[in-house]
């Protein structure tokens, strides 16, 4: 997990494909973000926002990407302030099960923001895992994951070609120069092997959420789907091999439910470009009782839900496959 702090006043180009063909699509109140993280989570991030009043939400028509700008990614008290909570670690990822088809059990790994080190027990015995937050090394000794606490770049630098799979699951949303992560990875990563990602998909729950205030600044700057991905592979000189977009995980029944009945009965509340905040009063208590009803219409409606094929690649997650150079061993 990054914690580093980078700004930029102005976003005259794609911080992915270079392009200039950049929309501002709508404007969020600082205060707005300051008030949500406290009003949601007890926490205080007007630290991040000193001297900037609204960040505009920027849309590359060439390449997908949106991102807020000024870039204001989370500081190191941030995150470890997140940590805290007991469920931002998840231990398990639903992607983790997807990439494990891409990881041969003789495979060398580095796992970037490796949390805990979950996924580790998905590898072989080569794995290495990069995270800033101690706490979740400590933890991660707990599951015998070799993790520690090293920058990326720091370690590409040093291990350069080294992995055969370079992997970030839910990393490179949180991170100023998506680019440079990923070519850093791919530095990492020896020819023929794979960089694999994953991210929250624009185009799945987390595009039409509105009050999602962890999918917002200063915890994620960018927001991704298919084609964005496919810029990125591009910039960073990879190839893509494969996409796969996430099911409406079990866990997230409630949350799809929410967003089907916020269309049906309060249109005005779904997440849009200048429609990403609501806090006055009325909207705010709609969109939790909404969600509250979403949470109870799952547990009744599950064995439904299981089994509809609706739910097919409109969940939280797309998750991307992108080779280095020519594969030297067959997939
Ligand atoms: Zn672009």
């Amino acid at each position: 997990m990054t914690n580093s702090i980078a700004e930029s006043r102005n976003a005259p180009a794609c911080i992915v494909c270079g392009s200039s063909s950049l929309v501002d699509v709508g404007d969020i109140a600082a205060a707005d973000l300051v008030r949500g993280y406290r009003k949601r989570f007890g926490l205080d991030v007007s630290g991040h926002f000193s001297g900037t009043a609204k960040l505009s939400e920027m849309h590359c028509r060439a390449c997908d990407l949106r991102f807020f700008s000024p870039i204001i990614t989370g500081n190191e008290s941030f995150y470890r302030a997140l940590a805290s909570l007991a469920w931002y670690y998840m231990a398990e990822k639903p992607e983790f099960a997807i990439a494990r088809r891409f990881v041969k059990t003789a495979d060398s790994v580095l796992e970037v923001g490796a949390g805990r080190g979950a996924f580790a027990a998905y590898c072989g015995r080569q794995y290495v895992g990069l995270e800033f937050n101690p706490e979740a090394v400590a933890q991660a000794r707990c599951f015998d994951a070799n993790v520690i606490v090293e920058p990326l770049e720091k370690h590409a630098l040093a291990h350069p070609a080294s992995y055969d799979v370079c992997c970030a699951f839910q990393v490179l949303e949180h991170v100023a120069d998506p680019k440079q992560f990923v070519a850093s990875m791919a530095a990492a990563t020896r020819p023929g092997g794979r960089v694999i990602v994953s991210v929250p998909n624009e185009a799945g729950l987390p595009g039409g959420t509105i009050n999602d205030f962890l999918n917002l600044p200063p915890h994620h700057v960018t927001r991704w789907n298919d084609r964005s991905l496919g810029a990125l592979a591009t910039a960073a000189g990879l190839s893509l091999e494969a996409f796969e977009s996430e099911k409406v995980a079990v866990y997230h029944h409630g949350w799809y439910l929410a967003v089907e009945l916020c269309k049906l009965l309060a249109p005005h509340l779904m997440a849009r470009p200048g429609n990403r905040v609501r806090l006055g009063f009325t909207d705010y208590a709609l969109w939790r009782a909404l969600w509250l009803l979403g949470r109870s219409g799952a547990l009744i409606l599950r064995p439904l839900l299981e089994r509809t094929d609706r739910l097919r690649g409109r969940g939280h997650t797309v998750l991307a496959v992108m080779r280095k150079g020519e594969p030297t061993t067959p997939a």
